[in-house]
């Protein structure tokens, strides 16, 4: 290949080859530097596509969106805003999906992304059921972890639900699809006026007050909360018929426990899944991320000693 031909041996250079090849990295800039295999899923305006970089054999996951239907759907700033955040975060934390690359051509955008070939939070769930209280846990570790990371660099990811958890190879998360993201210019996030961003059975009340809606890090926090009943209840609390009948359970916080739930669970969810943004466990000023943290559904549950509490600092 030629980056064979032009990296210098070690013999020549007396530095190692893989040392001495990585200042040279293969072209990864246009859609010709990839072999595309299989279509890996697709969203509202986009196809995500497996691909082999043809420079190195590394297989990715390559996002492609179309300019003309980004244009007719009036979703430019969407890709701007997925690719602004992703610049930011990406390699920042290991629970976010890593954007390797960003290129076009005429007709596209394409966003080159760690391959996550477990699927999604949301698909784990549905073939199980439900997840056990363990499992559940350590994915609620990681999304906390991860979401608390974001909101530590200014970002509100304001479509936070298990369908944009990825799974990577060892089964853990990454954090995708920032296309609604609030990037804050000075870091502060605190309650502004949006307008309604993500899914109606994750999205928080104070995106559906009809006098003013307003968005805040406190958002994702509610989505947790959700996230975390759908894991072991294997349902969303907000599950309805339509999209109007969920944005009126949230309204009313109407939803209920199905037997047999947690009880550390229920706590942490009650005290996340809570009508007035201020109030969320983890949000400033009322509270703190270390109390989100610290509950005691990530602490030892059991006396087994397989029943460890979550390491924050090993995740
Ligand atoms: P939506 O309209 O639901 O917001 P979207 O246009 O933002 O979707 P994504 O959610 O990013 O698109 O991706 C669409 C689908 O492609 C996902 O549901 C998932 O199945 C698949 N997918 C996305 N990113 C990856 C990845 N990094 N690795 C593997 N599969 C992926």
């Amino acid at each position: 290949s030629p980056l064979q031909a032009t990296a210098p041996t070690a013999a020549a250079t007396d530095v190692p080859v893989s040392l001495a090849s990585s200042s040279q990295p293969p072209k990864m800039s246009s859609p010709q530097d990839f072999t595309f295999l299989k279509e890996l899923g697709c969203g509202s305006w986009s196809t995500v596509m497996e691909a082999v970089h043809t420079g190195t054999d590394k297989r990715y996951a390559v996002k492609i969106l179309s300019k003309a239907q980004l244009i007719k759907q009036k979703k430019v700033k969407y890709a701007t805003v997925e690719k602004d955040a992703l610049a930011k975060l990406s390699g920042t934390h290991p629970g976010i999906v890593k954007m390797y690359a960003a290129f076009q051509d005429e007709t596209s955008l394409y966003f080159v992304l760690d391959l996550a070939p477990h699927g999604d939070l949301a698909d784990l769930v549905k073939k199980y059921g439900s997840l056990s209280l363990q499992c559940a846990r350590w994915y609620a570790a990681q999304i906390v972890d991860t979401i608390l990371w974001i909101h530590s660099k200014g970002i509100v990811h304001r479509d936070m639900k298990p369908e944009n958890v990825l799974l990577d190879s060892d089964m853990r998360i990454k954090l995708t699809d920032f296309g609604s993201a609030y990037l804050s210019p000075d870091g502060d996030l605190s309650p502004r006026a949006s307008t309604f961003v993500g899914s109606a059975a994750y999205v928080s009340p104070e995106l559906l007050n009809r006098s003013s809606k307003t968005t805040s890090n406190s958002s994702d926090i509610w989505a947790i909360g959700c996230t975390v009943f759908f894991m072991i209840a294997g349902s969303p609390p907000f599950a309805a018929i339509n999209d109007y009948q969920s944005f009126r359970k949230i309204e009313a916080l109407d939803y209920s426990f199905p037997e047999g739930f947690y009880d550390s669970a229920k706590d942490l969810v009650q005290r996340l899944v809570v009508l007035d943004p201020s109030d969320r466990l983890g949000v400033e000023p009322k509270s703190s991320p270390s109390q989100l943290r610290e509950h005691t559904f990530f602490a030892a549950l059991t006396d087994d000693p397989a029943d460890t509490p979550i390491q924050w600092d090993t995740l």
